[in-house]
């Protein structure tokens, strides 16, 4: 079978092309500069090829990934009757939904109907969504969430302390994000564990960064919020803030809201306490040479991490399993070790040599740890491809 997944961004769109049962990926690449000249970069083969292609609107990137997927010399498949489906990647399914699902007519209004809260993102979802039902309209196209997972968390866990009319006029609640990649690590968690009746925290530490608290493979709690600025500094954003500080920089400083927020979303977080970069490889290495600053992120960082895991533990009533994904997690055992410490009273123990790894699937606890800790490397490509083909295959 294979799967086309599209992941489009304002003026960008990613694409793989996957099978869902083995995961092996026989093309990606990028459309970027939609709307002002177009390139494509596409991978297949072995080999990378970079075209100029005018791309006035998304259909146009569509059809050039679809041309390229055909090519004779640069592409994989013989027609476009070789895709199967395609799984697009949305970012906010709003109380609107709880699990990928068939894309139709009512799933495109509803998915519209969540634009207020994913304003920057949804309506490209929906550009890719529309360009691909035009260039393919018999192919089936699934929309697959990164809020669904979320959506089992119990009031507790998402409302906020606000006014009721907010939630019931405005839909103003805990969602959370990065919901595709927390389904995956917890569904390879239990596999890999042998039992799903697990205390599970996952700790998706990248360039964003979220946790979430997982009880018999459903989610209990989640650091990210209506948007995915809440949990976590993150590598530029702040993460959880008094609310009154945005009113008194907004007062001081003469910012708009929206001025505000980006200060909050872009110029903040470790690159903000760093001073220097918000990629940790770059504040690893600054606090290495004995740049305060660097080794003040990195702390804070940590420190915000395993806060977060204490208090999932209190709310799960316990933990057997903490797993640790994404660019971070996956790479930076000096950062796992970091988060780690002073945890051993809830039962997390790391052996350091097994936590010397990086990228792959590993247990980094030591054998008298309570707590197994896992390296999962995420990925959120197949989760989207197995969910887009697990819909098509029972619609059939
Ligand atoms: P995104 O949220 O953009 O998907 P990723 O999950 O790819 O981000 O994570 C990117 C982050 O992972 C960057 O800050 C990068 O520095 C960090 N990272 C990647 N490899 C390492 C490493 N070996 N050590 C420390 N940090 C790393």
């Amino acid at each position: 079978m294979n799967i086309l997944i599209i992941n489009a961004g304002s003026s960008s769109l990613k694409y793989q092309l996957m099978d869902p049962e083995t995961g092996v990926v026989s093309a990606k690449g990028l459309c970027e500069r939609i709307y002002i000249d177009g390139r494509l970069t596409h991978n297949a083969n072995g080999k990378k090829v970079v075209k100029d292609i005018p791309m006035p609107t998304h259909s146009e990137a569509i059809q050039a990934v679809l041309a390229i997927l055909v090519d004779p010399v640069d592409g994989v498949i013989k027609s476009t009757d070789e895709i199967d489906a395609v799984g697009h990647r949305v970012l906010h399914g709003g109380m609107e939904f709880y699990d990928s699902c068939i894309i139709n007519d009512e799933v495109i209004a509803a998915i519209e109907k969540c634009i207020p809260l994913g304003p920057l993102h949804n309506p490209a979802n929906l550009m890719g969504i529309r360009a691909c039902q035009a260039v393919m309209p018999s192919t089936p196209q699934v929309a697959v969430f990164d809020t669904a997972f979320h959506m089992t968390m119990p009031p507790v866990a998402y409302r906020y302390a606000i006014p009721t009319e907010y939630y019931k006029n405005d839909s103003l609640r805990r969602y959370g994000f990065h919901g595709t990649s927390h389904k995956y690590v917890t569904k390879r968690a239990i596999e890999l564990m042998g039992r799903s009746d697990i205390k599970l925290v996952n700790c998706h530490l990248g360039n964003g960064s979220s946790l979430s608290a997982v009880k018999d493979g459903k989610c209990q709690d989640t650091s990210m919020g209506l948007t995915p600025l809440a949990g976590v500094p993150m590598g530029t954003r702040s993460g959880d803030l008094d609310p009154a500080v945005a009113q008194f920089v907004m007062n001081k400083y003469g910012m708009s809201a929206d001025e505000c927020l980006n200060m909050l979303n872009k110029k903040s977080g470790v690159l903000a306490i760093s001073g220097v970069s918000s990629d940790f490889r770059d504040i690893e290495e600054g606090a290495a040479a004995g740049n305060e600053d660097c080794a003040l992120a990195l702390d804070k960082f940590a420190y915000e991490v395993r806060k977060y895991i204490g208090s999932y533990a209190a709310a799960l009533g316990g933990l057997d399993c903490l797993v640790f994904t994404a660019g971070v997690g996956e790479n930076s055992a000096s950062m796992r070790a970091r988060i780690c410490q002073n945890l051993e009273y809830l039962g997390v123990k790391l052996d350091p040599e097994k936590n010397n790894v990086r990228g792959k699937e590993a247990i980094i606890s030591a054998d008298d740890s309570k707590v197994t800790v896992w390296v999962i490397p995420t990925n959120e490509e197949l989760m989207i491809a197995q969910d887009t083909a697990a819909l098509v295959n029972a619609a059939k």
